[in-house]
């Protein structure tokens, strides 16, 4: 939050406001009381003044129109011995002027010498002329303080019949209205001292809350609830205070809320399985979880902000405007050579209540395995039908001609009922081995445990293929007197075995070796099965225990094989807790291998 310069601050603007208001008044308080004491005191004095003039211009008056003989004064003598005890503070000069502006008397000593002179005096003339009193304020130069004139006509019987002219010094009075300006300004500065102090208080007391509550909120914007602004009375700020304090309350709870909601979000979107992503309203990616990311093997800083359809990789199919109208999940096909891997993408549009679409979200979901049990099943079935077309195929033709007369011919048709009845023997096996597998995959079926010596059940499996076995191959056993126990269904485990020697019987040469190894590391039993065969090209090694596979179709069926052994046999073996798995070379021979858990701690019972 930016910082309120001091100058810009609520205390400065108060007290300047105090400041210009006591100034205001103190002004206009002064002005009127300044003019009215002027006016006043000017008035006394010239009022002062007017009385005496009265007094003289009475006496000049007489003077002046006396009958004089020769023995009275000049009428300059007599007038000078009126003036001459009229000077004062307050009189400076007094003249006594007749109609033709001729100075008849000056109270002035020093200044006889105008006596005789014509005034040339304005006011003097103006008094004559105009009959009546003249004044005028002027700066006397020499001295530097305010003169007041006054020129007043002397009227005698309703005639102008001279002048009384008077300069009085009036600068006391104005030293008096300087004194007090002097004492209002005191008085201003005193008031604005005392303002400013108490601005400053007064200030303080609505900006300490104001800048507790600006602090309080910087507080919160951090994130930081725990502070209270403090409360100091209960006037309107005081309120806000208190209302401050409660929003705060109630902030930090709905923060508390939207957080733990937003960790619970949070913590859903990272656990789940599924990959979550949502756009804003153009289709940029605003939010991804940690499972999507590793779905899209795709850091975090390379999918947000981009456009949905090209972190999906499928911008060159369809725009984002298609993704908000689809109706079906889309099959994101991101398969590499080594593996196979398909997405299943949901979409959901983010809507306003108006219909505007803010957003949308995706549900990545790894359908890698739904899709291959599904294309697994579509093989299965189809392979089933293959296989049971073939001998019904074959059947129906050799009936069709047993039909046609065939079954007269006494050499060939018993040669055609036996081909049939293979074929027929082989579908049941067919259908046997499928149902086996069936109950298996429900897992409809319980394993017959019973702890057995391994090397004496694997002999009486061997020693029965050894009295059955054509001389075409030897068998060679590789196995140790020493009894090594294992909780097994004996009838699985037969049929596992029983399917893995008879393939190594079938895939074997003439002269050929079959051998038989039991080798035992850390309680784990594994059991080995090996021959001088054909063997299996090495991609395809482990494809042997998927069902229905042949490495060559055409030969195996002609063997009798149904291509579902092995995968029966893994199925067992795994339902035992084992592993089984096959190392080959192609025209070198195959080796089955499969392990077994030793009961380590029942032997001694046992044995
Ligand atoms: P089948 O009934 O066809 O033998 P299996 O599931 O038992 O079916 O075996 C699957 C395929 O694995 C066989 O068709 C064969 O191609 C191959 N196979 C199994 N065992 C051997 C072996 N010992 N030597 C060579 N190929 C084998």
């Amino acid at each position: 939050m930016q910082k309120v310069g001091y100058f810009k601050s609520i205390h400065v603007k108060i007290v300047l406001i105090y400041v210009l208001l006591i100034i205001i008044a103190m002004q206009i308080i002064g002005l009127y009381f300044v003019r009215g004491l002027e006016k006043t005191l000017r008035e006394n004095f010239q009022e002062s003044i007017t009385d005496r003039v009265s007094l003289i211009e009475y006496s000049a008056r007489e003077e002046m129109i006396k009958i004089r003989s020769e023995e009275d004064q000049t009428p300059e003598q007599s007038l000078y011995s009126i003036l001459a005890g009229l000077n004062s503070i307050d009189i400076k000069e007094v003249r006594v002027i007749d109609a033709r502006y001729q100075i008849l008397a000056t109270s002035d000593s020093n200044n006889q010498s105008i006596v005789g002179q014509r005034s040339m005096d304005d006011l003097v003339r103006k008094s004559i002329t105009a009959e009546a009193a003249q004044e005028n304020i002027s700066l006397d130069r020499k001295s530097d303080v305010r003169i007041w004139v006054l020129a007043t006509p002397i009227i005698s019987k309703g005639e102008v019949i001279g002048t009384l002219y008077i300069e009085s010094n009036i600068e006391n009075v104005f030293g008096q209205m300087n004194e007090i300006n002097r004492i209002l300004a005191g008085g201003t500065a005193m008031a604005l001292v005392i303002t400013v102090i108490l601005g400053i208080l007064i200030a303080q007391t609505i900006t300490r809350p104001i800048s507790d509550m600006r602090r309080q909120a910087q507080a919160m914007a951090k994130g930081n609830f725990s502070r209270k602004v403090r409360v100091y009375g209960s006037d309107e700020i005081g309120q806000l205070a208190i209302a401050f304090n409660h929003l705060t309350n109630r902030l930090q709870e709905s923060q508390s809320t939207t957080e733990a909601e937003r960790r619970k979000l949070a913590s859903v979107l990272t656990n789940m399985t599924d990959g979550v992503l949502a756009t804003d309203r153009k289709g940029r990616v605003i939010l991804i979880n940690d499972p999507a990311l590793r779905l899209l093997r795709i850091p975090r800083e390379m999918v947000l902000n981009r456009p949905i359809i090209s972190v999906l990789g499928i911008d060159s199919e369809h725009s984002f405007e298609d993704l908000i109208h689809l109706k079906e999940a889309l099959n994101l096909d991101l398969s590499s050579n080594e593996r196979p891997f398909i997405l299943r993408a949901n979409f959901s549009v983010i809507q306003k209540e108006t219909g505007f679409v803010n957003g949308l979200i995706a549900v990545l979901h790894d359908n890698t395995e739904q899709e291959k049990v599904d294309i697994e099943r579509r093989e299965f079935v189809a392979n089933v039908s293959h296989e049971l077309r073939t001998p019904l195929t074959t059947m129906s033709s050799y009936l069709e001609a047993l039909a046609d007369g065939a079954w007269k011919d006494e050499e060939i048709a018993p040669s055609f009922l036996q081909v049939t009845q293979t074929e027929t023997h082989r579908m049941i096996r067919l259908v046997n081995d499928l149902l086996q597998l069936s109950k298996m995959d429900s897992r409809d079926y319980d394993l017959n445990r019973e702890i057995v010596n391994f090397n004496q059940f694997f002999n009486r499996i061997i020693d029965r293929f050894e009295l059955s076995k054509s001389d075409h191959v030897t068998f060679v056993r590789m196995l140790s007197d020493k009894a090594y126990y294992v909780d097994i269904d004996t009838d699985k485990l037969t049929q596992v075995i029983d399917n893995i020697i008879s393939n190594a019987i079938k895939y074997s040469p003439d002269g050929g070796n079959i051998r038989f190894g039991v080798v035992v590391t850390d309680s784990i039993l594994k059991v080995m099965i090996s021959d001088d065969g054909m063997g299996i090209p090495s991609e395809n090694v482990d494809r042997v225990f998927d069902r229905f596979y042949r490495v060559d179709r055409a030969r195996a069926r002609s063997m009798g094989g149904t291509g579902l052994g092995l995968a029966i046999a893994r199925e067992m073996i795994e339902a035992h807790g084992g592993r089984i798995w096959a190392e080959s070379e192609e025209g070198q021979g195959t080796t089955i291998f499969f392990t077994l858990d030793i009961l380590t701690d029942e032997v001694g019972e046992w044995d």
